[in-house]
C-alpha cells in the first residue's frame, strides 16, 4: 500500500482491518496520527484501500435529505450542548433500549478520547463539540463486538470517522442492522499536539496553577452564536481571560492547525454517510420557522429511514420544524475548507516555540474577527449565505 499524508484523514480503519498487523499508528510532526506500513509484513491484500474513506468522494453529489430545525425541550440540556441538544435526545433513546453510544469526551487531563457509554453519566461527557481530532484507537473493533453481541449501537463522529467505521464493518461482513450513525457537518479537525500546547500555555500563563474543573469550546454564557470558550477552575471563572486573550476557538477558525486532509474532505455534500447529520442551524433567522432558537438550535438532516425512525422516537423530547435545503445551506455542505496561505508560517513558529505560537495565533485573524462582527448583521438582513460564499472564495487558499 502507498500512503498519502495529505489524503489520510486519520480514521484508523486501515490499521484496524489489516490482517497481518502490518500497519501501526504513529504521530506525525504536526501531532496527527497516521499509518506506518511495514512493507515486509504487507501482503498487498488491498483491504486498507478498501476501507479508506478517501477512496470515494461525495463532493458535488446532490441528495435530498429531509431537513429540520430542532432543539431539546429541556433548556438545561440545550445550555449544556453545542447547538440544540438533539444529540442528547437521540442518545437517551438508544440508552433506554439497552444500547450503547460512542462519542468524544475530555479525559481528566482534557485530552480528547473516544468513549463507549452505556449510561447517561458517561454519555453526558460527550456533550459539547471538541474542535480537536480524536483518534478512534480500537473503537471499530469494539463496535464490531457490540454488534456481534446484538446490542443497539449509536456511533457519533465526523463524517470521515463514520465512513471509516462503516467501510470497516462492511469488509468484515458485520451486519449493520443494529447500528445507528450520526455525523456532523464538519469545519475540520485540529491538531491534538497544538491543543496540548494550548493547554500548557493557559495552565502556566492564565490559570497560574489552578485546576480546571470545566472547559467548554461552545459556551453559551454570552450567546449561542458567539462560539466563546468557558473555563472554570478551583480559583474561579477564567472564561473572559481566554476569550479576550489567546482563544482556542479563534486559533481553530484560522485553520492553521487543521489536518491537511480536511482541505480535501470527501464529505462536504448533502449526500451524507450517516443516518442523521447534526449541525448548528446557522441561518435560522432567515428560515422563517416557528421555533425558539435563542439558546441554540440544531440543523438535522435525515438521511435514511433508520434516521427518520430514530428522530421520530424522540418526538416527545424535541421541538422540531421542517425546513429545506436552501434555507439551511452552509459552506461545508458544498465544499471543504481551504488551507490558509499562512499555515506554513504557523507551523514554523510552532516548531520554534509552541506556547508562544498558540499565544500569538490564538488572537485570531483580522479577517475572521471582521467576519464574526458582520455575521449577525448579515443574518438579520438575509445576506448570510451570499456573504459566506464570497468570503470562502476570497479567503487565502493554498494547496496542501
Ligand atoms: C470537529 C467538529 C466540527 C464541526 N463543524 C461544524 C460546522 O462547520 N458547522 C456546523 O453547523 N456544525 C459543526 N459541528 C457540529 C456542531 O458543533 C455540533 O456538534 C452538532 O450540532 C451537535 O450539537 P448537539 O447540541 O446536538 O450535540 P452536543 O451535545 O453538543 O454533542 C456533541 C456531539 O459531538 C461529538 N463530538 C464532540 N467532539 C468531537 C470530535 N472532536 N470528533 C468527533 N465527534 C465529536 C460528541 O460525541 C457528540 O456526539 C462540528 C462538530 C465537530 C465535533
Amino acid at each position: 500500500m502507498e500512503f498519502d499524508a495529505v489524503l489520510c484523514c486519520g480514521c484508523g480503519a486501515c490499521a484496524n482491518v489489516c490482517p497481518t498487523d502490518a500497519i501501526s499508528w504513529i504521530k506525525n510532526d504536526e501531532g496527527f496520527s497516521e499509518p506506518h506500513i511495514d512493507q515486509g509484513a504487507c501482503v498487498d491484500c488491498g483491504l486498507c484501500r478498501k476501507v479508506c474513506p478517501y477512496e470515494t468522494s461525495h463532493v458535488g453529489v446532490d441528495a435530498s435529505p429531509k431537513v429540520y430545525a430542532a432543539l431539546h425541550r429541556d433548556l438545561d440540556v440545550v445550555m449544556n450542548s453545542s447547538s440544540g441538544g438533539v444529540f442528547t435526545a437521540l442518545s437517551d433513546h438508544v440508552l433506554d433500549q439497552g444500547g450503547v453510544v460512542y462519542g468524544v469526551a475530555f479525559d481528566d487531563a482534557y485530552e480528547v478520547r473516544y468513549v463507549r457509554a452505556s449510561d447517561r453519566t458517561a454519555r453526558d461527557a460527550f456533550r459539547g463539540s471538541k474542535y480537536v481530532q480524536c483518534d478512534g484507537e480500537d473503537m471499530f473493533s469494539q463496535v464490531e463486538k457490540d454488534l456481534a453481541d446484538g446490542l443497539l449501537v449509536m456511533f457519533t463522529g465526523t463524517p470521515c470517522q463514520v465512513s471509516g467505521l462503516k467501510r470497516y464493518l462492511q469488509v468484515k461482513k458485520v451486519p449493520m442492522g443494529r447500528l445507528l450513525t450520526v455525523d456532523n457537518i464538519c469545519h475540520g479537525v485540529a491538531s491534538p499536539l497544538v491543543w496540548d500546547a494550548y493547554l500548557a500555555y493557559i495552565r502556566s500563563n492564565v490559570l497560574r496553577g489552578s485546576r480546571i474543573e470545566r472547559l467548554s469550546m461552545r459556551s453559551k454564557q454570552v450567546s449561542w452564536q458567539e462560539q466563546q470558550m468557558a473555563c472554570v477552575t478551583d480559583a474561579g471563572d477564567e472564561s473572559a481571560a481566554l476569550n479576550h486573550g489567546a482563544s482556542w476557538n479563534k486559533l481553530y477558525q484560522t485553520t492553521y492547525a487543521i489536518r491537511p486532509s480536511c482541505s480535501q474532505c470527501r464529505y462536504t455534500s448533502y449526500d451524507r454517510v450517516s443516518d442523521l447529520t447534526l449541525a448548528d442551524y446557522w441561518n435560522i433567522e432567515n428560515a422563517k420557522l416557528n421555533i425558539d432558537y435563542a439558546h441554540g438550535v440544531n440543523l438535522v438532516l435525515v438521511n435514511t429511514r433508520a434516521g427518520e425512525d430514530l428522530l421520530d422516537s424522540c418526538a416527545d423530547l424535541l421541538q422540531t420544524a421542517q425546513s429545506d435545503k436552501a434555507s439551511c445551506w452552509q459552506v461545508h455542505l458544498e465544499k471543504p475548507l481551504p488551507l490558509s496561505a499562512k499555515r506554513d508560517r504557523f507551523w514554523r513558529d510552532f516548531g520554534m516555540d509552541p506556547q508562544q505560537a498558540v499565544k500569538a495565533y490564538g488572537k485570531g485573524s483580522r479577517l475572521i474577527d471582521l467576519a464574526r462582527k458582520v455575521t449577525p448583521v448579515l443574518r438579520r438582513v438575509g445576506l448570510y449565505s451570499l456573504a459566506v460564499r464570497v468570503f470562502s472564495a476570497v479567503r487565502g487558499t493554498k494547496k496542501a
